[in-house]
């Protein structure tokens, strides 16, 4: 997707404050923080969002989550952390390239 955020970001064309990289995910700091800590968990291959994954993306799904508490205490956030997947319009999604939020370190919002 040419003219998706997280795309050029993932190549590498928007510069960002990477926590992770590796083949199929990249992890980079939200520039809009809404705690002390607040990054997001981006596959490379770009992906809508939630309601378009399928099938073949059971195991990029997986890893996704399982490197959210291994990046989450790389940050600090030893005392827990809250996970966000905003899906669609109104599920609040503004960049419509699949993405998990890790957010914590601060007093949060129940939900
Ligand atoms: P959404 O509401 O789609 O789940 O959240 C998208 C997030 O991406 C927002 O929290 C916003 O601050 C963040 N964001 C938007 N553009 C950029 C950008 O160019 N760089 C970074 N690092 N974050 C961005
Ligand atoms: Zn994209």
């Amino acid at each position: 997707m040419s003219d998706c955020i997280f795309c050029k970001i993932a190549a590498g064309e928007i510069p960002s404050r990477k926590v992770y990289e590796d083949g199929e995910l990249i992890a980079f700091h939200d520039v809009n923080p809404v705690a002390p800590v607040h990054f997001m968990i981006v596959p490379k291959e770009h992906i809508d969002s939630l309601e378009s994954c399928h099938a073949r993306h059971e195991l990029l799904l997986g890893r996704i989550l399982l490197l959210v508490p291994v990046l989450a205490k790389e940050q600090g956030l030893n005392d827990g952390f809250k996970t966000v997947i905003n899906t669609g319009k109104g599920g609040g999604q503004v960049v419509f390239h699949l993405h998990v939020h890790v957010i914590g370190g601060g007093k949060l919002s129940h939900v």
